[in-house]
């Protein structure tokens, strides 16, 4: 039998439903995870924006938590989005009390960094890896990456120079969502790394 290869979407809170749709339009399999064996076989996982410390409380109580961890460990692509950016942090400024990450990506994320829900922006962004011009980047009470470890590049600023796009290996985050813009070119990246693991992996199967 032929497994399809299928991206996951954490569908606990926030923005799931563009990313699913826009994924999709990438020509990947879906599927919203709202339960620990939805997890499961996944070659890829995206976790939206919303707001992380509700997606934090929302995991641990669906025991996500734990899964979630495990998929993070195996080296699937993840692709984490604003609150996303911040589940992926290993530390984050700015945290709500009690509030923990999944953690990952070696970086330093400060949480709500451009100020509040009336402070959010619009500005085009070079990204290093996206060819076509500048990608059209929408900012909602967004973080920025204050450090990075020697593992991660930095493929994208603000023109203040603040870091907003980061890859380390098979992780990928972006302070700002580009499911909402209409240019998919940072989830066709995305794709493009969920392709080149499966087939590394040596997953059968058109993806
Ligand atoms: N400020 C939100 C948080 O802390 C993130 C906002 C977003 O995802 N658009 O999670």
């Amino acid at each position: 039998m032929v497994s399809l290869p299928v991206v996951g979407v954490l569908a606990v809170q926030g923005d799931f439903r563009e990313h699913l749709a826009v994924l999709e339009g990438q020509g990947l399999h879906t599927r919203a995870v709202r339960r620990p064996a939805e997890l499961e076989g996944l070659s890829g996982l995206v976790l939206p924006g919303g707001e992380s410390t509700t997606i934090d409380k929302l995991t641990r109580i669906f025991g996500l938590r734990e899964p979630l961890l495990q998929l993070l460990g195996s080296g699937v692509p993840v692709y984490g989005s604003c609150a996303g950016m911040i589940m992926l942090a290993d530390r984050v400024v700015d945290t709500a009390p009690g509030q923990q990450t999944l953690g990952g990506l070696d970086v330093t994320v400060r949480r709500n960094a451009f100020g509040r829900q009336v402070d959010s922006f619009e500005v085009d962004l070079d990204f290093t890896g996206i060819e076509g011009g500048p990608v059209h980047a929408v900012f909602i009470r967004a973080p920025w990456v204050e450090k990075v470890g020697a593992g991660v590049e930095v493929l994208a600023r603000t023109p203040e120079g603040h870091a907003v796009a980061v890859r380390q290996g098979n992780l990928l985050a972006t302070s700002f969502h580009p499911e909402i813009t209409g240019d998919h070119r940072v989830h066709s990246l995305f794709a493009a790394m969920v392709r080149t693991h499966v087939h590394s992996s040596g997953v059968s199967g058109p993806v």
